[in-house]
C-alpha cells in the first residue's frame, strides 16, 4: 500500500502551459523556429497584432492580425495588450485573453516578439513559467544574406534593420538562453532541449562563455 501511494506520489503534477518568447535582431530567425517549435504538440503561437503592412508570403490572422492605427490604439486604450511596443515605425502588440486562454488549457505559448515586449511580460510577473531566447545570427555577413533574400522587393529594408543590428543585439543579456541559428535543425534541437530541461528540472547544455564571446565577434 505504502509503495503504491508513492508512486502516486512521484507522477507528474498537471500543469499550466509555459510562455517562450523568442526575441532577435531581425532577420536571425526567430519567425521560421517559431513556426517550427508550434509544428510539436500542445505549443501554440500567440498571434500578435501589428500596422505594419502584410508581406506577400503572409497570411492575416494567422501570422498577424493586421490592424490600422485606429484599430490599435482601441485596444490600447481598452487595456488589450500584454504588452506592446513601436518596432521600425511600426506598432506590435500582444493581446492578454487569448494568451491566458491557451496557458489554462495546459498550452504552450510561443512568442515572436521584440525585447521592449519581452521586458514588459517579464515585469508582470504571471502565474505561468516563463523561458526566454534570444536568437542570433553566425554572422553579420550571413544576417544580411538573409534580411536581402526575405525582403527582396526592397534593399532599403534590409540595409535599415542591419543598421538596427548593433542596438538590438546589446538586449541579449537579460534572455535566460542565447542561442545561435548557425543550422536551423540545430538551432531547433538546441532549443527545444533547453526548454524540456526547464520543464522537467533537468540538466541545461549551455555555454555562456561561448555565447559571450560570440557576441564580441558580432559586435566588433
Ligand atoms: P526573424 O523572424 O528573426 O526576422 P526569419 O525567421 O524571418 O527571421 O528569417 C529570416 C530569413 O532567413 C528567412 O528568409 C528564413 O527563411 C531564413 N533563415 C532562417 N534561419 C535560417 C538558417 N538557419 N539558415 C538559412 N536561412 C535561414
Ligand atoms: P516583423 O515586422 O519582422 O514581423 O517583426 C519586427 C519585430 O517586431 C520583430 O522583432 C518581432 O519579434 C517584433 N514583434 C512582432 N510581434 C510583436 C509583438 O506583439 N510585440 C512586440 N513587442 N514585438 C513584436
Amino acid at each position: 500500500y505504502r509503495r503504491k501511494s508513492k508512486l502516486i506520489y512521484l507522477m507528474p503534477l498537471e500543469k499550466d502551459g509555459v510562455m517562450i518568447i523568442l526575441s532577435s535582431p531581425s532577420g536571425a530567425g526567430k519567425t521560421t523556429l517559431v513556426k517550427m517549435l508550434s509544428e510539436i504538440d500542445s505549443y501554440e503561437v500567440s498571434i500578435s497584432h501589428t500596422t505594419r503592412q502584410p508581406r506577400p508570403s503572409e497570411i492575416p490572422n494567422k501570422d498577424y492580425f493586421f490592424v490600422d492605427k485606429v484599430e490599435f490604439n482601441r485596444l490600447i486604450k481598452n487595456e488589450e495588450f500584454l504588452e506592446y511596443a513601436k518596432v521600425f515605425e511600426n506598432f506590435y502588440g500582444t493581446t492578454r485573453t487569448p494568451v491566458i486562454d491557451k496557458l489554462n488549457k495546459k498550452r504552450n505559448v510561443l512568442f515572436d516578439i521584440d525585447w521592449q515586449g519581452a521586458d514588459q511580460i517579464k515585469n508582470k510577473k504571471l502565474d505561468y513559467k516563463l523561458i526566454t531566447f534570444f536568437i542570433l545570427p553566425p554572422s553579420k555577413e550571413e544576417l544580411f544574406e538573409r534580411l536581402s533574400n526575405r525582403d527582396m522587393k526592397d534593399k532599403l529594408i534590409a540595409e535599415e534593420r542591419m543598421k538596427q543590428f548593433g542596438r538590438d543585439v546589446l538586449h541579449w543579456i537579460n534572455y535566460d538562453y542565447v542561442v545561435i541559428n548557425d543550422n536551423l535543425e540545430k538551432c531547433f534541437s538546441k532549443i527545444k532541449s533547453l526548454i524540456d530541461a526547464e520543464i522537467n528540472n533537468g540538466s541545461k547544455d549551455y555555454d555562456l562563455e561561448f555565447i559571450r564571446s560570440h557576441v564580441s565577434k558580432l559586435t566588433s
